[in-house]
């Protein structure tokens, strides 16, 4: 008798740890508890005003003219595609950064473009850039370090301050270690599907490693915690398909980075 009881104590218990996991309540009265598409749209533009008050952007032919090719390559890759993506090109030659916004939306600093050797070391960056927007990661993010009502807030009161706080969290880097290894696998698969060799991403971070000593560590795509040994390793060893060829890009890179920035 007493042994059923104690069972039955150890079924409620394990009831309980496993309601307290799964349990999420269906409403909240007067909230909704996704960040509506709409809602992430608008989000992004007051983002997309505050990035414009600090920074100069690349005008629209220059920006396509540099990471067009890159990005039709990528987006031509990828189907479906989760967002419209739209890429912005910052003037600030130290920034050795890309980072994504909401809704499809990456910025590229000019200082990335002048670090990377060469357009497929940059394709990769790009790559890891869309596996977070694909994998849902910029939503999450924001949901869980501000939550659905500081949201709903600043879309409604435009909040200068908050929507600033917002950028910057954006900028650096925050992601956790799945999160950022699912976007390095997304990049990985990507690029193969676009026909560039995943292990031009190792070489970066390679490159990033030994060359460049004083770059914040906060930084979105440099990601210093302990794992980058074997983010570079893992970028190296990816399984490449049977027969599978790099195709380069047929431009040359030093020349259009040097001619437009
Ligand atoms: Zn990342």
């Amino acid at each position: 008798m007493k042994i059923w009881r104690e069972l039955l104590i150890l079924v409620i218990i394990f009831g309980l740890i496993w309601l307290a996991f799964t349990w999420r309540p269906l409403s909240i009265p007067g909230t909704d508890l996704r960040l509506s598409k709409e809602r992430e749209k608008d989000l992004a533009e007051l983002i997309m005003d505050d990035l414009q008050d600090q920074y100069e952007f690349y005008d629209d032919s220059v920006t396509s003219k540099i990471l067009g090719p890159i990005t039709r390559r990528l987006l031509d890759s990828l189907s479906p595609q989760r967002y419209e993506y739209k890429f912005h090109l910052l003037d600030d030659s130290h920034e050795i950064n890309a980072f994504a916004t909401l809704d499809g939306n990456i910025y590229v600093f000019s200082g990335l473009l002048k670090f990377v050797d060469n357009p497929e070391q940059l394709a990769g960056i790009l790559a890891h850039e869309i596996g977070h927007h694909e994998n849902g990661d910029l939503v999450d993010r924001l949901m869980k370090e501000l939550g659905l009502s500081v949201l709903a807030a600043v879309l409604t009161g435009g909040d200068a301050v908050m929507i600033s706080e917002i950028s910057k969290l954006l900028l650096s880097s925050g992601f956790d270690r799945k999160q950022e290894r699912e976007a390095d696998e997304f990049a990985y698969q990507l690029m193969v599907k676009s026909q560039i060799n995943p292990s031009r991403l190792a070489h970066f971070f390679t490159k990033l490693k030994t060359e460049e000593k004083s770059y914040p560590d906060d930084l979105e795509i440099i990601m210093t915690h302990p794992n980058s040994k074997n983010r570079i390793e893992g970028a190296l060893s990816y399984n490449l398909p049977e027969g599978f060829e790099e195709q380069p890009f047929d431009f040359d890179w030093e020349e259009i980075v040097t001619s437009v920035l």
